[in-house]
């Protein structure tokens, strides 16, 4: 088993299947990705004049990292073994983006510590989670400030460090890469960021080959999570809960009705973020509810 780094020094914002590989692994491998925050390091101090970020380079992405073996028609597991921030992070608040009416912007930087990042004295417990993570697209190249069926820009608060999550593979190698870490976030993130941090995040990547997942899938150790995106939050509230519904059918041998009333009761429909091109909801449901065929 190796152990590749992929730092840095090159990034890029947008999914590419023609973007040039910057390192590969094999499946089994561990890999780390060393990642810069959302704003590319440019809010230099705190109360940083907004006008100043170089917006061209928000959400950089490190990577793509060529996975050998994995062929379009995989699936690419990404066991998410640790995040580990900065000891500070940044945000900000803006006219026109998110969904609350703000005078003019403000880009504030707060320390981590204790972990917690410090709110100028609201001390909020940390859960470290990655915004941006994806494979390339098959078709056109997809920015890393939407989500997608590739995954993207999907901002759910349970992209955390012992969870799974699950990626198609859509060209040769994956091309993974990710960025956009998270010291906290809640669901909606809805002023338009969370606390944003540089970072590093250590994943095992593993190939899988025939296998029936409703990528991009997540697992936690008390759920499984599907997930959608769309301009429009009617749209992909329907999807993410339909594509559980499947997934129920599938590897709980269910029919549709019973499924149905299951998901009616125990899962959560939840909104993960509002504030991207395409918003995205989770459909999550419990694990040891009923017996499920699905192999992790
Ligand atoms: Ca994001
Ligand atoms: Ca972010």
């Amino acid at each position: 088993m190796g152990h590749v780094l992929v730092d840095d020094s090159v990034f890029h914002v947008f999914f590419d299947k023609d973007a040039a590989p910057v390192a590969r692994a094999c499946s089994g491998d561990l890999a780390t990705f060393v990642c810069r925050d959302c704003y590319d390091g440019e809010i230099a101090h705190d109360y940083f004049d907004f006008k100043k970020i170089n917006m061209k380079n928000n959400n950089p992405a490190s990577g793509p990292l060529y996975v050998e073996g994995a062929e379009p028609g995989d699936v690419l597991k990404v066991e998410i073994l640790s995040i580990d921030l900065a000891d500070h992070g940044c945000m900000s608040a803006r006219p026109g983006v998110g969904v609350y009416e703000i005078d003019a912007p403000v880009c504030r930087t707060f320390s981590i510590h204790d972990g917690c990042g410090d709110i100028d004295g609201v001390l909020i417990p940390l859960k470290p989670m990655i915004g941006v993570i994806g494979t390339a697209p098959a078709g056109e190249p997809e920015s890393t400030q939407t989500p997608g069926e590739h995954g993207g820009n999907l901002d759910i608060r349970n992209m955390n460090a012992g969870n799974t999550l699950y990626l198609p593979v859509n060209v040769p190698g994956a091309l993974l890469s990710m960025g956009d870490l998270h010291g906290v976030q809640g669901d909606g993130e809805t002023v338009i960021c969370a606390l944003e941090a540089p970072g590093r995040v250590t994943v095992r990547l593993t190939v899988l080959k025939g296998r029936s997942v409703p990528t991009p899938f997540l697992v936690s150790p008390t759920h499984y999570m599907t997930t959608a995106a769309d301009a429009s939050l009617d749209v992909c509230s329907v999807q993410a809960a339909r594509k559980m519904h499947r997934f129920l059918m599938e590897h709980g041998h269910l029919d549709a009705a019973k499924a149905g009333m299951l998901l009616s009761l125990q899962g959560n429909l939840r909104i993960s973020q509002v504030v991207n091109p395409k918003k995205g909801c989770i459909m999550e449901f419990p694990k040891g509810l009923i017996p499920i065929d699905f192999e992790e």
